[in-house]
């Protein structure tokens, strides 16, 4: 379930590639020439022999195996901590479950610590799974070659542990004068989001991260064609909620039906949930996505996105673009998929009961009880249980679009990646971001590293690599960002 949540953000942003980027590309060509940006103040310099010997660090950390289960994040904490000992910094490890820990660390501007200015740097240490038959290379070796390094983990996500740790050690070597405490947080069990998760810390351990600003994974920089085409920021997401329906009816000999065969209501049931369609809901943050976008796209398509707020067309236009990326319409309404359906065990036996489930995804703001209520009218059927499952994820506020963090941000990386569009966007799948933001913490998704859709769809799957060029450009980046948010300068 979690790995679906984070294959929903991956595939979330191959179908943005997909739909989107077509239409992109004669118009960044253009652009190259940054017009009117001002230079970042350099005050970390060149950063090409961090990068290097953040590869390293990377490296290493690939080496050690975090898959999850079991996780055994604690080998990876070990490392970073030792890591940040060489530089003399003292860093924290969080004892979470038996081998597994998170790691912090501090770089304190003053003795009394605010909280509220501070900024988190939080990657998660664990990885999924691999099929070693499938891959071309020991996902757990470290493998450098042809411009890449290969290995679960090299892009999901210890690319951010390891870029994060060169934009925190970049800080103290140049001895920058903060402006706000910057925490380091390396976390353990994000990918089955379990009890040695970032929502354990929070719980128990929240003065040791507490922040009002964070950057965590989510984000992307979408190349094509070799080019880089966008920056999109993710600054909201959307909840998951299972929903368990079941039938319970007489059961017996098939030779016999009758009219309570719960296999029948609860396919009834599906299917007509399986076709509502909820109504459009479009908050802030995608209203801004389309507007950011509009320019960007063809004729027609921008033309429609122009008016989505309009009485006269907006209607029409909402309907167009959910037709066109199902990803679209995802950020326009509550989405309903069935995901599960069983029933039966024998050929000749009508089953006393069936049961399914489906998989909503609320936009913030929305409450399940209200939909599932909506569905019990549409189902209208006395036979249909509906059991809202508690185990659903975080409604939280968007972060905010007009914070400083925020404008930094989008000025950053369009000087770093040639004056492409900053898009912010509500992802239609789940992060940990969320829960920082339940918290008060603007949370921004960014992962600074320009990759293509092949390379993103490795993630979670085969053969997952990262091109070195983009770990460098990323660290740039990161660092960047870092300095610039957090010294008086
Ligand atoms: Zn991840």
């Amino acid at each position: 379930m979690v790995r679906l949540r984070n294959c929903f953000v991956i595939f979330s942003f191959f179908l943005f590639a997909i739909f989107l980027i077509p239409n992109l590309n004669a118009q960044v060509s253009q652009k190259s020439a940054l017009p009117g940006l001002p230079q970042t103040a350099s005050l970390v310099g060149n950063t090409s022999a961090l990068a290097q010997e953040a590869q390293g660090w990377l490296v290493d950390l690939v080496k050690i195996n975090t898959t999850n289960p079991p996780g055994n994040e604690q080998a990876a904490a070990k490392y970073v901590a030792g890591v940040l000992a060489k530089e003399g910094i003292n860093a924290e490890l969080i004892d979470l479950a038996p081998g597994r820990s998170a790691v912090v660390a501090r770089l304190r501007s003053t003795a009394v610590a605010d909280p509220s200015k501070a900024l988190l740097l939080v990657a998660h240490m664990d990885v999924v799974g691999v099929e070693r038959t499938r891959w071309s290379v020991d996902p757990f070796a470290g493998v450098i070659k042809d411009g890449y390094l290969w290995g679960r983990g090299s892009i999901d996500d210890k690319s951010m542990v390891a870029a994060n740790l060169a934009a925190f050690i970049a800080l103290k070597r140049g001895a920058v004068h903060l402006n706000r405490d910057v925490i380091f947080l390396g976390t353990a069990d994000e990918e089955q989001f379990g009890d040695a998760s970032l929502r354990m810390i929070i719980a128990k351990y929240w003065d040791k991260i507490a922040a009002g600003y964070a950057l965590n994974e989510g984000g992307q920089v979408m190349v094509r064609n070799g080019k880089v085409e966008y920056v999109g920021v993710q600054a909201s997401e959307k909840v998951s909620v299972n929903v368990n329906l079941s039938a319970t009816g007489k059961g017996g000999h098939s030779s016999t039906p009758t009219k309570d065969n719960p296999v029948v209501h609860l396919a009834s049931a599906v299917e007509k949930i399986g076709n509502y369609t909820a109504s459009v809901h479009l908050t802030s943050i995608v209203r801004r996505y389309f507007e950011a976008l509009a320019p960007l796209e063809d004729e027609e398509t921008s033309k429609w996105m122009r008016v989505i707020d309009t009485p006269d067309r907006g209607e029409h236009a909402l309907r167009v673009l959910s037709d066109q990326n199902p990803m679209w319409n995802s950020m326009m309404r509550d989405t309903i998929a069935p995901t599960v359906f069983q029933a039966g065990f024998r050929a000749n036996v009508i089953p006393t009961d069936a049961h399914a489930v489906i998989n909503v995804r609320l936009v913030p703001g929305d409450t399940i009880d209200l939909l599932v209520n909506d569905l019990k009218k549409l189902v209208n059927d006395p036979m249909i249980k509906f059991d809202i499952q508690p185990e659903g994820g975080f409604a939280a506020p968007n972060s905010s679009l007009e914070t400083d963090f925020y404008a930094l941000i989008t000025k950053v990386t369009a000087q770093e990646f040639g004056g492409v569009p900053v898009i912010p966007f509500m992802s239609t799948g789940a992060t940990d971001s969320a829960q920082l933001r339940l918290h008060n913490v603007q949370a921004y998704g960014l992962r600074p590293m320009p990759l293509n859709e092949a390379d993103l769809m490795r993630v979670h799957g085969d053969d997952e690599r990262l091109p070195l060029a983009a770990f460098a450009k990323g660290v740039d980046c990161m660092t960047r960002i870092v300095a610039e948010f957090s010294s008086n300068h």
